[in-house]
């Protein structure tokens, strides 16, 4: 498969050096040249294959000659090694929950995908053409990358975290996989540890002792895999025999961006609803047509504190750059803090089901479609488990969460972090180790 960018101004690549680039020369983001839908075959007998199946008959296309079927086939069936339930919430309305794997948040699935498929190119080359992966995190996503990549052999991961600036939980997940994860504390702010992994890209000192490449959620091999979930609730629905709509709570609009060229293998979706916090950019643009990025806004659902969402301009290309296109496909609707707990609180109450923020705003967006849309059925995205969000979550639902096994597991093991405050220390630590 050959990718662009969609800026145009950058060379065409195969799917590998898609993915060792992360974002084209030209700063635009790559998108396959072709997609080709799936045939009718595949659908109807959708119900007779397993996860593994399925997802490999969907991205193959999108990898082609670089990786072999049978690696192929080997790398996804390690990547869906956990559930991806599908449960009736109410009459018409299903959530699909996507926190079932090792850090539970959907981002597993392509930080796994990705650290698999990075392992694969890199397996035969020597310890001193060893990629690094650098990533700064706010929370979630060096969680995901932590574990993704634990123990891919080539590959090493270096984490910048804010000190005191994500929670337990997340500080556990990065901070004591060891082997070839390390954490660095950065005593300052998300941003100032995402200027000091910026920095590090652009220095030349790092030439012949690391290559540094990122793991950011616009890789083609973190997007695409997220593909595979929508193909299993269609699955677990098909018998209804009813149009399915999906709804998604989304920030940097990667997540329904993937069901999207779902929709465009042929998956039979009926529609997309879009829930947003207060970060409304997408639902403004669907209602006025003015597309207007913002500074971001500070949620209860933080996960979606997006001002810019980096994937629109693939969900553009995908809709032809064509607003009634896209209205035609998509809904969005936005939602307060306080909203969100009201939501969280009716789902508890009413249907004794706990879902975090984020689910809850997909919930939401959901109902609000189905409404004006009698015939469909809904499935909205629970994109993180409950005991993530435990600080926001109202204190009567929050003390009915139990602590799921590996994160009992986690709390008890010991934290290892190199704090450092300047940019010039975090360059020694990487030449020196
Ligand atoms: C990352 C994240 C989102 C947003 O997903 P996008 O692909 O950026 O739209 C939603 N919920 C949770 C819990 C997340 O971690």
């Amino acid at each position: 498969m050959i990718y662009y960018s969609l800026n145009h101004n950058a060379p065409k690549v195969s799917f590998r050096e898609a993915v060792v680039n992360g974002l084209a020369p030209d700063k635009g983001l790559y998108f396959p040249s072709e997609i080709k839908s799936l045939p009718d075959a595949f659908f109807e007998k959708i119900e007779e294959m397993d996860h593994a199946e399925i997802a490999f008959e969907a991205i193959k296309q999108f990898v082609g000659e670089d990786i072999p079927e049978n690696d192929l086939k080997d790398i996804v069936r390690e990547v869906l090694s956990f559930d991806f339930p599908v449960n009736e919430v109410e009459e018409r309305v299903h959530v699909l929950e996507l926190y079932h794997g090792p850090t539970l948040a959907f981002k597993d699935v392509g930080a796994r995908f990705m650290a698999r498929c990075l392992g694969y190119f890199n397996k035969n080359k020597d310890t001193r053409e060893k990629v690094t992966v650098l990533v700064a995190t706010s929370g979630d996503t060096g969680g995901a990358v932590a574990s993704g990549f634990y123990e891919v052999e080539g590959v090493e991961v270096v984490i910048l975290y804010p000190s005191g600036k994500v929670s337990d939980i997340q500080e556990k997940q990065l901070t004591t996989l060891g082997k070839n994860i390390s954490a660095i504390e950065v005593e300052g702010t998300f941003d100032d540890c995402q200027a000091m992994v910026k920095k590090a890209f652009l220095d030349r000192e790092f030439e012949g002792k690391r290559t540094l490449t990122s793991a950011n959620s616009i890789n083609v091999a973190r997007w695409l895999p997220q593909m595979f979930y929508y193909f299993f609730a269609y699955k677990t629905l098909k018998s209804q025999g009813r149009d399915i709509v999906f709804s998604v709570p989304s920030g940097n609009f990667g997540n329904i961006c993937a069901g999207m060229m779902a929709q465009k293998l042929g998956l039979p979706v009926h529609h997309f609803v879009t829930g947003t916090n207060a970060n409304k950019i997408v639902p403004d643009y669907l209602k006025t047509g003015n597309y207007i990025t913002q500074p971001s806004v500070a949620t209860i659902s933080n996960a979606m504190d997006v001002g810019a969402p980096s994937n629109f301009v693939r969900i553009q290309q995908i809709y032809d750059n064509d607003l009634e296109t896209l209205r035609s496909h998509l809904s969005g609707y936005s939602y307060s803090d306080d909203e969100t707990r009201e939501a969280m609180q009716y789902l508890f109450k009413s249907h004794d089901y706990i879902a975090d923020p984020h689910g809850a705003i997909g919930y939401l967006a959901l109902k609000e479609f189905l409404q004006e849309n009698d015939n469909s059925i809904g499935v909205f995205l629970e994109t993180a488990h409950p005991v993530k969000f435990l600080d926001v979550i109202p204190e009567n639902i929050a003390s009915q969460i139990q602590l799921p096994e590996p994160i009992q597991a986690l709390l008890h093991k010991e934290k290892k972090a190199e704090k450092i405050s300047t940019y010039q220390q975090l360059k020694r630590w990487l030449i020196l180790n």
